[in-house]
């Protein structure tokens, strides 16, 4: 009879201390607003514990003996979830970097169990700046057409119905470099790229050329060496607009520019002509291209800028037939909606690859 009591007793204790050392994971739960994401482990006891965090991964270090009651359900964020019982640490491994996580324990309540809830970022969501320069402007009508419509104009134009359709995107912010008939210095637009921490910049122009049969879009990005004599005579006519403010950008001696080029130079060079290939897809599909369509050349307005930055001729107002385009609304909008498509797939782009 002694025994038997010793006996029931001892097996108490092990159940009491079994309850005490041991804790079991009966659920795991996942929920999400529009920002933030959560998992949520639900616990059948009080439980004490350390985390670390890491970039793609959470631990969790029990001060008990953990279990896990069913297999454990996973969303897509997560790429595996492990209980190792002997260094009782539950690893959450995730696809991706995951940002500002915080860790918090609920405890348990009435019809409730015990939690340790896990809130996260899945991305630091930043509005994307979008700069738009209307080309000319002010004193500097830039190229007259044959229907004596003025580059200026047109510049801006389509520079406010692109910011209009952009901003109805949603995900992205646009600064005009300017929103009247002003003159600014070349300089004073890159200013404002700066100042407003632009992701691209897109200067907008129409060209024009002896040859009246010439025409088409073209996009040109900056080089030191431009790829051809137009291109260098293109490039002379527009950074002129910076005589007419008496700065001259044209002593900068080719060995200061080459030392300027350095590497971030090159990556944001490699960047503009990713966006221009873009670019280059969508007017594919409904507009006529210049042969040759992504052109280089020396442009101040394009220069001095670590910001993706592309410069694009609408059309030639010099050719009949371009020229009454350009002052089109159906063309306008054409050309807006693929630049904006372009937009959308660089940036779409860029995320794939930066990870
Ligand atoms: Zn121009």
């Amino acid at each position: 009879m002694k025994v038997s009591i010793k006996f029931v007793l001892y097996i108490i204790f092990l159940l009491c201390s079994n309850e005490l050392i041991s804790a079991e994971i009966v659920d795991f739960r996942f929920g999400s607003n529009a920002e933030i994401k959560r998992i949520v482990l639900d616990l059948n006891e009080d439980v004490t514990f350390s985390n670390k965090k890491f970039k793609k991964k959470i631990e969790i270090k029990f001060d008990k003996n953990i279990s896990i009651k069913n297999p454990l359900k996973k969303n897509n964020h997560l790429a595996s979830i492990k209980l190792d019982e002997n260094l009782k640490i539950l690893t959450l491994n995730f696809k991706k970097v995951i940002h500002n996580p915080n860790i918090y324990f609920l405890k348990k309540k009435k019809n409730k169990h015990s939690r340790i809830v896990i809130d996260y970022l899945n991305k630091i969501e930043k509005k994307k700046v979008i700069v738009i320069d209307p080309g000319h402007g002010g004193k500097d009508s830039g190229a007259v057409g044959v229907r004596k419509q003025l580059e200026k104009n047109i510049t801006l134009a389509v520079g406010r119905l692109l910011k209009k359709k952009i901003i109805a995107n949603g995900k992205f912010d646009v600064v005009l470099t300017r929103n009247k008939d002003i003159y600014l210095k070349l300089r004073q637009r890159t200013r404002i790229a700066k100042k407003s921490n632009a992701d691209i910049f897109i200067s907008l122009h129409a060209d024009y050329n002896k040859n009246k049969r010439t025409r088409g879009i073209s996009l040109y990005t900056l080089s030191e060496n431009a790829s051809d004599k137009e291109a260098a005579a293109l490039a002379r006519r527009e950074n002129k607009s910076d005589f007419l403010g008496n700065v001259d950008l044209s002593d900068e001696s080719s060995e200061v520019t080459n030392i300027l080029i350095d590497l971030t130079k090159r990556e944001t060079l490699n960047q503009s002509s990713h966006l221009v290939n873009f670019l280059i897809k969508e007017f594919k599909n409904d507009m006529n291209l210049l042969q040759r369509t992504h052109r280089f050349a020396g442009f101040a307005v394009l220069k001095s800028l670590d910001i993706p930055s592309v410069l694009i001729e609408m059309g030639y107002l010099s050719n009949k037939n371009d020229s009454k385009l350009l002052t089109d609304k159906n063309y306008h909008n054409k050309i807006c909606d693929d630049i904006l498509n372009a937009i959308v797939k660089y940036f779409n782009w860029k995320e794939k690859n930066s990870i």
